[in-house]
Protein backbone atom coordinates (compact mmCIF):
# COMPACT_ATOMS: atom_id res chain seq x y z
CA UNK A 1 0.00 0.00 0.00
CA UNK A 2 1.35 3.55 -1.04
CA UNK A 3 1.59 6.34 1.55
CA UNK A 4 -1.17 7.96 -0.54
CA UNK A 5 -3.60 4.78 -0.26
CA UNK A 6 -2.77 5.57 3.50
CA UNK A 7 -3.93 8.59 3.50
CA UNK A 8 -7.21 8.42 2.13
CA UNK A 9 -7.95 5.50 4.54
CA UNK A 10 -7.39 7.70 7.31
CA UNK A 11 -9.51 10.35 6.22
CA UNK A 12 -12.19 7.82 5.32
CA UNK A 13 -12.11 6.79 9.01
CA UNK A 14 -11.45 10.63 9.98
CA UNK A 15 -14.72 11.17 7.94
CA UNK A 16 -16.90 8.31 10.16
CA UNK A 17 -15.60 9.46 13.45
CA UNK A 18 -16.79 13.00 12.19
CA UNK A 19 -20.05 11.55 11.70
CA UNK A 20 -20.39 9.57 14.68
CA UNK A 21 -19.74 12.25 16.91
CA UNK A 22 -21.97 14.94 15.15
CA UNK A 23 -25.17 12.14 15.78
CA UNK A 24 -24.31 11.83 19.16
CA UNK A 25 -24.31 15.51 19.83
CA UNK A 26 -27.26 16.08 17.20
CA UNK A 27 -29.28 13.76 19.77
CA UNK A 28 -28.27 15.58 22.67
CA UNK A 29 -29.66 18.78 21.12
CA UNK A 30 -33.04 19.99 23.42
CA UNK A 31 -33.80 23.31 22.03
CA UNK A 32 -34.07 25.29 18.53
CA UNK A 33 -30.76 27.45 20.09
CA UNK A 34 -28.55 24.85 20.59
CA UNK A 35 -29.51 23.21 17.25
CA UNK A 36 -28.18 26.41 15.63
CA UNK A 37 -24.81 25.95 17.41
CA UNK A 38 -24.84 22.24 15.80
CA UNK A 39 -25.57 23.83 12.98
CA UNK A 40 -22.55 26.38 12.78
CA UNK A 41 -20.34 23.77 13.77
CA UNK A 42 -20.39 21.13 11.48
CA UNK A 43 -22.12 22.23 8.71
CA UNK A 44 -21.90 25.79 8.44
CA UNK A 45 -19.49 27.97 6.16
CA UNK A 46 -16.23 27.34 8.65
CA UNK A 47 -17.80 24.29 9.56
CA UNK A 48 -16.15 20.85 10.25
CA UNK A 49 -17.61 19.16 7.56
CA UNK A 50 -17.11 22.32 5.08
CA UNK A 51 -13.23 22.32 6.40
CA UNK A 52 -13.05 18.50 5.81
CA UNK A 53 -14.67 18.82 2.13
CA UNK A 54 -11.92 21.52 1.30
CA UNK A 55 -8.82 19.27 2.18
CA UNK A 56 -9.99 16.78 -0.66
CA UNK A 57 -7.97 18.47 -2.86
CA UNK A 58 -4.88 16.90 -1.21
CA UNK A 59 -5.73 13.41 -2.07
CA UNK A 60 -4.54 11.55 -5.45
CA UNK A 61 -6.89 11.47 -8.44
CA UNK A 62 -7.55 8.16 -7.21
CA UNK A 63 -8.45 8.18 -4.16
CA UNK A 64 -10.37 11.27 -4.31
CA UNK A 65 -13.78 10.14 -5.73
CA UNK A 66 -14.42 7.43 -3.16
CA UNK A 67 -13.56 9.45 -0.24
CA UNK A 68 -15.65 12.42 -2.24
CA UNK A 69 -18.51 9.95 -2.16
CA UNK A 70 -18.19 9.16 1.37
CA UNK A 71 -17.72 12.78 2.04
CA UNK A 72 -21.11 13.67 0.23
CA UNK A 73 -23.09 11.36 1.61
CA UNK A 74 -22.33 11.92 5.11
CA UNK A 75 -23.03 15.70 4.31
CA UNK A 76 -26.45 14.75 2.89
CA UNK A 77 -27.12 12.62 5.82
CA UNK A 78 -26.40 15.09 8.62
CA UNK A 79 -28.46 17.68 6.81
CA UNK A 80 -31.72 16.04 6.53
CA UNK A 81 -30.91 14.22 10.30
CA UNK A 82 -30.77 18.66 11.09
CA UNK A 83 -33.77 18.86 9.23
CA UNK A 84 -35.91 16.09 10.96
CA UNK A 85 -34.43 17.78 14.32
CA UNK A 86 -35.42 21.35 13.44
CA UNK A 87 -39.16 20.34 12.76
CA UNK A 88 -39.47 18.06 15.45
CA UNK A 89 -38.56 20.69 17.85
CA UNK A 90 -40.40 23.65 16.24
CA UNK A 91 -43.16 21.50 16.28
CA UNK A 92 -42.47 20.71 20.53
CA UNK A 93 -42.06 24.47 20.72
CA UNK A 94 -45.41 25.60 18.88
CA UNK A 95 -47.61 23.00 21.61
CA UNK A 96 -45.67 24.28 24.42
CA UNK A 97 -47.32 27.58 23.42
CA UNK A 98 -50.59 26.38 23.14
CA UNK A 99 -50.62 24.51 26.17
CA UNK A 100 -50.64 28.00 27.62
CA UNK A 101 -54.10 29.10 26.52
CA UNK A 102 -56.88 28.04 27.62
CA UNK A 103 -58.99 26.99 24.79
CA UNK A 104 -62.19 27.00 26.81
CA UNK A 105 -62.03 29.58 28.16
CA UNK A 106 -65.27 32.50 26.86
CA UNK A 107 -64.00 34.64 24.16
CA UNK A 108 -63.95 38.48 24.82
CA UNK A 109 -67.09 39.98 23.22
CA UNK A 110 -65.59 42.95 20.71
CA UNK A 111 -66.73 46.17 21.78
CA UNK A 112 -69.09 47.65 19.36
CA UNK A 113 -68.81 51.12 18.16
CA UNK A 114 -71.64 54.24 17.29
CA UNK A 115 -71.43 57.91 16.35
CA UNK A 116 -70.82 60.30 19.06
CA UNK A 117 -74.04 62.37 19.91
CA UNK A 118 -72.60 65.47 18.67
CA UNK A 119 -71.69 64.02 15.02
CA UNK A 120 -75.18 62.25 15.22
CA UNK A 121 -76.64 65.50 15.81
CA UNK A 122 -74.28 67.39 13.26
CA UNK A 123 -75.46 64.61 10.47
CA UNK A 124 -79.06 65.03 10.95
CA UNK A 125 -78.75 69.14 10.69
CA UNK A 126 -77.25 68.54 7.38
CA UNK A 127 -79.56 65.96 6.34
CA UNK A 128 -82.71 68.27 6.98
CA UNK A 129 -80.78 70.86 4.77
CA UNK A 130 -79.55 68.92 2.05
CA UNK A 131 -82.96 67.39 1.59
CA UNK A 132 -84.13 71.01 1.14
CA UNK A 133 -81.61 71.16 -1.72
CA UNK A 134 -77.98 72.88 0.18
CA UNK A 135 -75.57 71.14 -0.35
CA UNK A 136 -72.17 70.54 1.81
CA UNK A 137 -69.45 72.84 2.20
CA UNK A 138 -65.85 72.86 4.21
CA UNK A 139 -63.44 74.86 5.18
CA UNK A 140 -59.81 75.15 7.44
CA UNK A 141 -60.30 75.11 10.94
CA UNK A 142 -56.61 77.03 10.76
CA UNK A 143 -58.09 80.38 9.25
CA UNK A 144 -56.89 83.27 7.73
CA UNK A 145 -58.06 86.88 10.10
CA UNK A 146 -59.06 88.20 6.60
CA UNK A 147 -61.86 85.06 6.06
CA UNK A 148 -62.74 85.06 9.70
CA UNK A 149 -62.96 88.59 10.76
CA UNK A 150 -62.37 91.18 7.72
CA UNK A 151 -63.98 89.90 4.55
CA UNK A 152 -67.50 89.64 7.01
CA UNK A 153 -67.36 93.06 7.70
CA UNK A 154 -65.26 92.83 11.05
CA UNK A 155 -62.75 95.29 10.82
CA UNK A 156 -59.50 95.46 13.12
CA UNK A 157 -61.13 97.84 15.65
CA UNK A 158 -64.60 96.71 15.28
CA UNK A 159 -66.20 96.05 18.57
CA UNK A 160 -67.40 93.15 17.55
CA UNK A 161 -63.77 91.69 17.92
CA UNK A 162 -64.05 91.70 21.66
CA UNK A 163 -67.16 89.30 21.33
CA UNK A 164 -65.14 86.78 20.42
CA UNK A 165 -62.12 85.47 22.34
CA UNK A 166 -59.60 84.62 19.84
CA UNK A 167 -57.06 82.55 19.59
CA UNK A 168 -54.58 83.81 17.31
CA UNK A 169 -51.96 81.86 15.55
CA UNK A 170 -49.76 84.82 14.57
CA UNK A 171 -51.38 88.70 13.67
CA UNK A 172 -52.64 87.33 10.40
CA UNK A 173 -53.94 83.52 11.46
CA UNK A 174 -56.11 82.05 13.65
CA UNK A 175 -58.12 79.44 14.58
CA UNK A 176 -61.96 80.24 13.33
CA UNK A 177 -64.22 81.84 16.14
CA UNK A 178 -67.23 80.33 13.76
CA UNK A 179 -68.05 78.68 10.63
CA UNK A 180 -69.21 81.85 8.32
CA UNK A 181 -65.39 82.65 6.99
CA UNK A 182 -66.75 79.35 5.09
CA UNK A 183 -69.67 81.44 3.15
CA UNK A 184 -66.78 84.04 1.99
CA UNK A 185 -64.82 80.94 0.81
CA UNK A 186 -67.78 79.71 -1.26
CA UNK A 187 -68.95 82.87 -2.47
CA UNK A 188 -65.30 83.52 -3.84
CA UNK A 189 -65.34 80.08 -5.75
CA UNK A 190 -68.44 80.41 -7.58
CA UNK A 191 -71.32 82.40 -8.97
CA UNK A 192 -75.19 82.51 -7.52
CA UNK A 193 -77.35 80.48 -6.78
CA UNK A 194 -75.33 79.17 -3.51
CA UNK A 195 -76.62 77.01 -1.29
CA UNK A 196 -74.69 75.29 1.08
CA UNK A 197 -74.78 74.40 4.92
CA UNK A 198 -71.23 73.86 6.76
CA UNK A 199 -70.59 72.22 9.54
CA UNK A 200 -66.91 71.87 11.65
CA UNK A 201 -65.14 72.72 14.87
CA UNK A 202 -64.78 76.36 16.18
CA UNK A 203 -62.18 78.03 18.77
CA UNK A 204 -62.54 80.35 22.16
CA UNK A 205 -61.12 81.06 24.85
CA UNK A 206 -63.91 80.19 26.88
CA UNK A 207 -64.80 77.42 29.44
CA UNK A 208 -67.68 76.51 31.50
CA UNK A 209 -70.61 74.24 32.19
CA UNK A 210 -72.35 75.88 28.97
CA UNK A 211 -68.69 76.64 26.92
CA UNK A 212 -65.15 74.28 25.54
CA UNK A 213 -62.79 75.67 23.97
CA UNK A 214 -63.32 74.08 21.11
CA UNK A 215 -66.79 73.31 20.00
CA UNK A 216 -69.02 72.29 16.71
CA UNK A 217 -71.03 74.84 14.61
CA UNK A 218 -72.85 74.74 11.10
CA UNK A 219 -73.54 77.33 9.06
CA UNK A 220 -75.72 78.29 6.23
CA UNK A 221 -75.68 80.54 2.97
CA UNK A 222 -78.59 80.79 0.60
CA UNK A 223 -77.79 83.59 -2.16
CA UNK A 224 -80.39 84.06 -5.04
CA UNK A 225 -81.91 86.74 -7.38
CA UNK A 226 -85.23 87.86 -5.07
CA UNK A 227 -84.27 86.16 -1.43
CA UNK A 228 -86.15 87.29 1.17
CA UNK A 229 -86.80 87.69 4.49
CA UNK A 230 -89.38 85.58 4.77
CA UNK A 231 -87.17 82.72 2.82
CA UNK A 232 -85.22 82.76 6.06
CA UNK A 233 -87.98 82.37 8.22
CA UNK A 234 -89.67 79.38 6.71
CA UNK A 235 -86.56 77.77 6.13
CA UNK A 236 -86.00 78.05 9.41
CA UNK A 237 -89.07 77.30 10.52
CA UNK A 238 -89.01 74.19 8.61
CA UNK A 239 -85.66 72.83 10.25
CA UNK A 240 -86.88 73.56 13.85
CA UNK A 241 -90.23 71.35 12.97
CA UNK A 242 -87.77 68.41 11.22
CA UNK A 243 -85.49 68.80 14.29
CA UNK A 244 -87.63 69.41 17.23
CA UNK A 245 -90.86 68.08 16.64
CA UNK A 246 -93.84 69.74 14.46
CA UNK A 247 -95.68 71.20 17.24
CA UNK A 248 -92.33 73.21 18.12
CA UNK A 249 -92.87 76.73 18.73
CA UNK A 250 -90.36 79.19 17.10
CA UNK A 251 -89.86 82.89 17.30
CA UNK A 252 -87.56 85.38 15.80
CA UNK A 253 -86.18 88.17 17.74
CA UNK A 254 -84.26 90.97 16.25
CA UNK A 255 -80.03 91.18 16.78
CA UNK A 256 -76.87 92.54 15.53
CA UNK A 257 -74.35 91.05 13.70
CA UNK A 258 -71.46 92.34 11.60
CA UNK A 259 -72.45 90.49 8.48
CA UNK A 260 -76.15 89.88 8.57
CA UNK A 261 -78.69 92.91 7.90
CA UNK A 262 -81.30 92.54 9.49
CA UNK A 263 -80.82 89.77 11.98
CA UNK A 264 -82.56 88.03 14.26
CA UNK A 265 -81.84 85.20 17.19
CA UNK A 266 -83.89 82.58 16.89
CA UNK A 267 -85.68 80.75 19.98
CA UNK A 268 -87.87 77.46 20.52
CA UNK A 269 -90.27 76.92 22.88
CA UNK A 270 -88.79 75.62 25.96
CA UNK A 271 -88.36 71.32 25.50
CA UNK A 272 -88.39 71.15 29.26
CA UNK A 273 -91.17 73.21 30.62
CA UNK A 274 -92.84 73.40 27.35
CA UNK A 275 -93.05 76.64 28.33
CA UNK A 276 -94.04 77.27 31.61
CA UNK A 277 -90.80 78.62 32.26
CA UNK A 278 -87.97 76.54 34.30
CA UNK A 279 -84.52 76.75 35.40
CA UNK A 280 -83.07 75.31 31.80
CA UNK A 281 -84.93 78.97 29.89
CA UNK A 282 -84.71 81.04 32.84
CA UNK A 283 -87.84 81.18 33.66
CA UNK A 284 -88.64 82.42 29.86
CA UNK A 285 -90.28 79.99 28.64
CA UNK A 286 -87.99 80.08 25.33
CA UNK A 287 -84.88 78.71 24.23
CA UNK A 288 -82.14 80.76 21.59
CA UNK A 289 -80.61 78.24 19.58
CA UNK A 290 -79.63 79.86 16.54
CA UNK A 291 -78.55 83.26 15.00
CA UNK A 292 -79.17 84.54 11.33
CA UNK A 293 -79.95 87.08 9.09
CA UNK A 294 -79.82 88.53 5.57
CA UNK A 295 -76.29 88.70 3.86
CA UNK A 296 -75.13 92.15 4.23
CA UNK A 297 -74.51 94.05 1.28
CA UNK A 298 -70.59 95.40 2.28
CA UNK A 299 -70.09 91.22 2.85
CA UNK A 300 -70.83 90.92 -1.10
CA UNK A 301 -68.65 94.19 -1.65
CA UNK A 302 -65.92 91.51 -0.69
CA UNK A 303 -66.43 88.42 -2.71
CA UNK A 304 -67.80 90.61 -5.86
CA UNK A 305 -71.27 90.13 -5.79
CA UNK A 306 -74.22 92.58 -6.65
CA UNK A 307 -76.31 93.41 -4.36
CA UNK A 308 -78.59 95.25 -6.71
CA UNK A 309 -78.97 91.99 -8.21
CA UNK A 310 -78.56 89.18 -5.34
CA UNK A 311 -79.62 88.79 -1.87
CA UNK A 312 -79.25 86.09 0.62
CA UNK A 313 -79.25 84.90 4.14
CA UNK A 314 -77.03 83.11 6.40
CA UNK A 315 -77.72 81.27 9.30
CA UNK A 316 -75.07 79.84 12.49
CA UNK A 317 -75.88 76.96 14.95
CA UNK A 318 -74.07 75.56 17.83
CA UNK A 319 -74.19 71.76 17.14
CA UNK A 320 -73.27 71.22 21.09
CA UNK A 321 -76.42 73.52 22.29
CA UNK A 322 -78.59 71.72 19.39
CA UNK A 323 -77.69 68.53 21.47
CA UNK A 324 -78.02 69.47 24.95
CA UNK A 325 -81.54 70.85 23.79
CA UNK A 326 -82.63 67.34 22.22
CA UNK A 327 -81.33 65.29 24.42
CA UNK A 328 -82.06 67.11 27.77
CA UNK A 329 -78.37 67.35 28.59
CA UNK A 330 -77.00 70.21 31.13
CA UNK A 331 -73.62 70.03 31.62
CA UNK A 332 -71.51 70.49 27.74
CA UNK A 333 -68.15 69.44 29.20
CA UNK A 334 -70.18 65.82 29.05
CA UNK A 335 -69.60 65.65 26.03
CA UNK A 336 -65.60 65.52 25.81
CA UNK A 337 -64.99 63.42 29.23
CA UNK A 338 -64.90 60.10 27.16
CA UNK A 339 -67.63 58.71 29.96
CA UNK A 340 -68.67 55.69 28.39
CA UNK A 341 -71.28 55.44 30.66
CA UNK A 342 -72.46 58.85 29.29
CA UNK A 343 -71.73 58.04 25.12
CA UNK A 344 -73.72 54.87 25.72
CA UNK A 345 -76.64 56.06 26.22
CA UNK A 346 -76.13 57.45 22.22
CA UNK A 347 -76.20 53.68 20.72
ZN1 LIG B 1 -88.13 75.96 30.47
Amino acid sequence: MCPLDRIGQNMQEELRQLERRAKEELRAVKDLAALEQFRIKYLGKKGLLTSFMKRLGSLSPEERPQVGKLANSVKQGLTSLFSETKKKLQEEEESARRSLVDITLPGRRPLRGHLHPITLIATRVCEIFKNMGFRIAKGPDVELDYYNFEALNIPKDHPARDMQDTFYISERVVLRTHTSPIQIRVMESQRPPVAIIAPGKVYRRDSDVSHTPMFHQVEGLLVDRGVSFSDLKGTLISFVHQMFGPETGVRFRPSFFPFTEPSAEVDIRCVICEGKGCRTCSETGWLEILGAGMVDPAVFGFVDYDPEQYSGFAFGMGIERIAMLKYGIDDIQLFYRNDMRFLRQFE
